[in-house]
C-alpha cells in the first residue's frame, strides 16, 4: 500500500544525511514534491503532512490544482513551457524553473509587466547535452542572462537542471557540481537581473547527490507518490 507518510518521512531522513554529510543544515533544502499525475486526494494528504511546495510539469494539469488548492501550497512551473501558456500561470506560480529561451523570456517579462509584477525565474541548463533534453547550452547560460538584462520584469533567482538517467554516480555528480560551479562564477559577475538564490536539481534517482552537491530545491516525485501511470 502506498503510505505517503513513511514515504515523506524517507525522504526528509534522506535530506537530513545528505546534508549532515555536506555539512550543511537540513531547513537550507526545500523539497518540491513533484505532483505530475498525482490526485487531488493524494497531494491534499501529502500537504496535510507538511508538504508545502509541489512541482507540476504541465499548465493544463496544474492550473485546475492551482485553482483547488488555493494558496494551501506554492506552486513551481518546472516543465517546458510554452509561450502561448505563460499567461495562465505568470501570477500563480511561484518560481518558473525552465526558461530556456529568448522567446520564452520575451514573453514572460510582457506579462509580469501586465501584471505589475516581478516573474522569479531559474534558468535550466542542459550541462549533459542530452538531444531529449531541454535547456540552455553551458556556454550558453552567461551571453542569455546578458541578452535579458533589458527584460526588467524578470528575476533570474538561480540555475536549474536534469542529470541523465543512467546508472553512473559519478557522471551525474559532475553534472551537478558543473551547474553549482556555472551558478558560483555567474554570482560573482554581479548581474542586476541575477539575485542567487535557488540551485534546482536532484530527483527520485539522485536527490542525495545533488544535496551533497549543493542543492537547495530538490525536485522528488516517484519516491513520495509512488511510480506514476500515465
Ligand atoms: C517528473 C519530474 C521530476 C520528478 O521526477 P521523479 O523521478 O519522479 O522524482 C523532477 N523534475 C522534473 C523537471 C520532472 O519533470
Amino acid at each position: 500500500m502506498l503510505s505517503i507518510d513513511r514515504n515523506l518521512q524517507e525522504v526528509y531522513s534522506n535530506i537530513e544525511k545528505a546534508a549532515q554529510k555536506a555539512g550543511r543544515d537540513k531547513k537550507d533544502i526545500k523539497l518540491l514534491g513533484v505532483t505530475k499525475t498525482v490526485d487531488m486526494k493524494t497531494i491534499e494528504e501529502a500537504i496535510d503532512l507538511g508538504l508545502a511546495d509541489l512541482g507540476e510539469n504541465r499548465v493544463q494539469e496544474m492550473l485546475p490544482k492551482i485553482e483547488q488548492l488555493g494558496d494551501r501550497a506554492s506552486f513551481h512551473m518546472i516543465g517546458h513551457l510554452q509561450t502561448n501558456k505563460v499567461r495562465d500561470i505568470i501570477d500563480k506560480v511561484s518560481l518558473i524553473h525552465s526558461l530556456d529561451r529568448l522567446s520564452l523570456a520575451k514573453e514572460i517579462d510582457k506579462r509580469a509587466r501586465q501584471d505589475d509584477m516581478i516573474a522569479h525565474v531559474l534558468l535550466q541548463v542542459n550541462i549533459s547535452e542530452e538531444k531529449t533534453k531541454h535547456g540552455l547550452k553551458y556556454e550558453d547560460v552567461i551571453p542569455f542572462i546578458e541578452e535579458i538584462i533589458k527584460y526588467k520584469n524578470i528575476k533570474i533567482k538561480g540555475l536549474m537542471t536534469m542529470a541523465p538517467h543512467i546508472e553512473d554516480e559519478k557522471i551525474i555528480r559532475e553534472n551537478f557540481i558543473a551547474l553549482r560551479e556555472l551558478g558560483e562564477k555567474i554570482d560573482s559577475k554581479n548581474y542586476e537581473n541575477f539575485e542567487y538564490e535557488y540551485l534546482s536539481m536532484g530527483m527520485t534517482n539522485d536527490y542525495e547527490i545533488a544535496i551533497e552537491e549543493g542543492a537547495n530545491i530538490v525536485r522528488v516525485g516517484r519516491a513520495i507518490f509512488g511510480e506514476r501511470n500515465y
